[in-house]
């Protein structure tokens, strides 16, 4: 029998990774230690106090059961109690918070929820890739909205046509930004939530990396905080960045009601929700001893200067970042993204991310991810140093 893939599948873009995946067997096999500053997933482990919550509360049998869907009481109210705290921003935890196996899985079901086919979902590009697919899944069309260099890697809002804008039913946002690691500006959010007001579109704020900045005084916004945003959107928590939990699957959606009533219809129907020890260790980690945090920015802030060091002594153009642990950086004159990533695996083992892989505005660019001990990340410099670029 042949198993035929759904129309949906074939319609995913071709895996750009593939070619370095190629080559780093190749080059592996030349005896080559390789080094990754492609992954963007943390290094370091969860601390420990969250770990311990989450032993404890396996032991309970009382955890052993399905979850409800929308989350443990007490974890919303942990998420809101939170966003009080942190950006002094009022959420219902009954009716504007719902838990997610993990952002991905809430962005990913989101389109399904509110995307008819031929409607038009806005997506950043470069971008997160689960934004664009997801929105195929849901037979959706996306509108590329590029970020580009010289608008500080914010979408411009007047270049997107009044007749794609009325087609369109979501617009994805992310800032601080992967892959490009721009922060938002002052004032910026207030444009969206009136441009999606007068277009009726919902905004979805992915904050993945509100907690990993680098100025104490200057914490990145939740988009939540911006006048009016709660009724034009919503906006994705995760705690696998400010806690170093990618393996624990673990998130939420807050925000408009209706929204996060859509989004929970279509998870009470595919999943189950959040193993409740899981979601008992969510709790210490947004309630309990955030002293891990300012400990974790020291880290990437110390690892974003080596590597911002090394490369404007060599010449390469990019911003110092303010946020995320990411560095976006533009390829020499005159090399594509997949060339320049290919010549660096080649000659030094080090693999970097090209930014075409992100979206074809990413063309052009690298993404250097800051997730190596110093040792190996040092290494991988002087690496990329000596390779004589
Ligand atoms: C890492 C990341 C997430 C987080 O995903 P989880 O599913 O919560 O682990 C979401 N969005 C972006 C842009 C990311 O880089």
């Amino acid at each position: 029998m042949k198993i035929e893939q759904a129309e949906r599948l074939k319609a995913v873009p071709r895996y750009l990774f593939a070619e370095i995946d190629r080559m780093k067997g190749e080059v592996a096999s030349r005896g080559i230690d390789i080094i990754s500053l492609g992954i963007g997933d943390p290094d370091l482990p969860t601390p420990d106090h969250i770990v311990e919550r989450l032993i404890a509360a396996a032991r309970n049998p009382r955890h052993h059961q399905y979850p409800s869907y929308e989350g443990m009481p007490a974890f919303r109210e942990a998420i809101s109690n939170w966003y009080d705290r942190r950006f002094r921003t009022a959420l219902d935890p009954d009716t504007e918070v719902v838990s997610l196996i993990g952002s991905k899985e809430g962005i990913a079901h989101t389109p399904l929820a509110f995307v008819n086919p031929g409607d038009v979902v806005l997506c950043p590009d470069p971008g997160y890739p689960v934004y664009s697919i997801s929105t195929l899944f849901a037979g959706g069309e996306v509108h590329p909205m590029p970020l580009l260099a010289k608008n500080s890697f914010l979408p411009d809002l007047g270049a997107i046509p009044a007749r794609i804008a009325k087609k369109a039913k979501i617009m994805f946002l992310n800032y601080p930004n992967n892959p490009t690691a721009a922060s938002i500006p002052k004032g910026f959010f207030e444009e969206v939530v009136d441009f999606a007001g007068r277009y009726q579109i919902l905004v979805c704020h992915d904050a993945a990396y509100t907690e990993i900045y680098f100025d104490e005084n200057d914490p990145p916004p939740s988009f939540l905080q911006t006048p009016g945003a709660s009724e034009v959107g919503i906006e994705f928590g995760s705690l696998s960045k400010p806690f170093n939990m990618t393996g624990w699957r673990i998130g939420w959606a807050c925000g408009n009601a209706e929204a996060i009533k859509g989004l929970g219809k279509i998870k009470t129907n595919i999943d189950s929700g959040i193993f409740q020890a899981i979601q008992e260790a969510g709790i210490e980690a947004l309630s309990g001893d955030q002293a891990s945090l300012s400990g974790l920015r020291k880290i990437y802030r110390a690892r974003r200067d080596m590597a911002c060091d090394t490369f404007s002594r060599l010449g390469f153009s990019f911003q110092v970042p303010k946020a995320t642990f990411y560095l976006w950086i533009q390829t020499p004159e005159g090399q594509s993204s997949a060339q320049f990533a290919a010549r660096i695996l080649n000659e030094t083992g080090v693999i970097l991310t090209p930014g075409n892989g992100f979206g074809k505005y990413g063309e052009g660019f690298f993404r250097v991810s800051l997730t190596l001990g110093e040792n190996r990340l040092s290494e991988a410099l002087a690496r990329i140093e000596s390779a004589g670029l």
